[in-house]
């Protein structure tokens, strides 16, 4: 499905990433899974093979490019859609614990089947992260939260921060017209501060990683109900 192996890696290097062949299978194979199975579940609104390439695979692991990730790290994508940037993650850095976590089931059903296919080992939830994050088994549980194309930032902190353990990381994707300064106040109050943001483009487009460190518990009353939140958003 996608361009071949050599036109692949050349993307790749130009963001500074080696890919090898098994890697190239694997987004070989994730390409073409997305595409068959966006044609009856809505996935994705990019399905040509370029473009999930640079849009979808490379974007994801520009993380790598900018976050130092420890090995064996623990990591939650929250709102993963069709598994980005989670499971490009995966694919480059196998050592990395991935937990997927989505509010539609039909994106878990795509996602444990894609996984299937990769042979790549994660945990699947179907749920609402304000729900899921108050559940002691994942709350303040993991190294990572990281999240991508999922709501501004004032409600993405609340959805992410708490599942951060203290000193952990919250890596929040963003494109050009976001505004993070609306987001500070909800960062400081869940437990957060902004450590870094990166700029950079993926060819004409501009885009942004913010990364944020958890410096202080998550008090227990985050992250509020949806209904709350809308009502009085952070
Ligand atoms: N992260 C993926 C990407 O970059 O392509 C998907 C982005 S998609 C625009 C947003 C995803 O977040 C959807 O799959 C949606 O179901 C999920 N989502 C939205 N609100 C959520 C919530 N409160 N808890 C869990 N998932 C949520």
């Amino acid at each position: 499905m996608l361009s071949g192996f050599e036109y692949a890696e050349n993307q790749f290097k130009k963001y500074g990433f080696e890919l090898t062949e098994k890697q190239y299978d694997l987004f070989d194979k994730y390409a073409d899974f997305l595409v068959k199975y966006n044609e009856n579940v809505n996935l994705t609104a990019i399905t040509e093979p370029d473009e999930i390439l640079l849009k979808h695979f490379i974007d994801s692991c520009l993380i790598l490019k900018y976050i130092n990730i420890p090995e064996n790290s623990t990591l939650i994508d929250v709102g993963t859609g069709a598994g980005f940037p989670s499971v490009p993650l995966k694919i480059m850095r196998p050592d990395i614990e991935i937990t997927l976590l989505d509010s539609l089931n039909k994106r878990i059903v795509f996602l444990e089947k894609l996984c299937g296919i990769l042979c790549i080992d994660a945990e699947f939830i179907h749920g609402r992260a304000e729900d899921i994050a108050k559940d002691l088994k994942y709350r303040e549980s993991f190294d990572f939260v990281c999240a991508r194309a999922v709501a501004n930032m004032s409600l993405l902190s609340e959805l992410c921060i708490p599942f951060a353990k203290y000193a952990g990381n919250f890596i929040s994707m963003k494109g050009p017209s976001e505004d993070i300064d609306s987001g500070r106040l909800a960062i400081s109050t869940l437990g957060g501060a902004i450590s870094k943001i990166y700029e950079y483009n993926l060819e004409s487009d501009s885009r942004k990683i913010i990364h944020v460190i958890k410096i202080s518990h998550t008090p227990s009353k985050y992250p509020r109900t949806s209904s709350q939140i809308k009502r009085k958003p952070l």
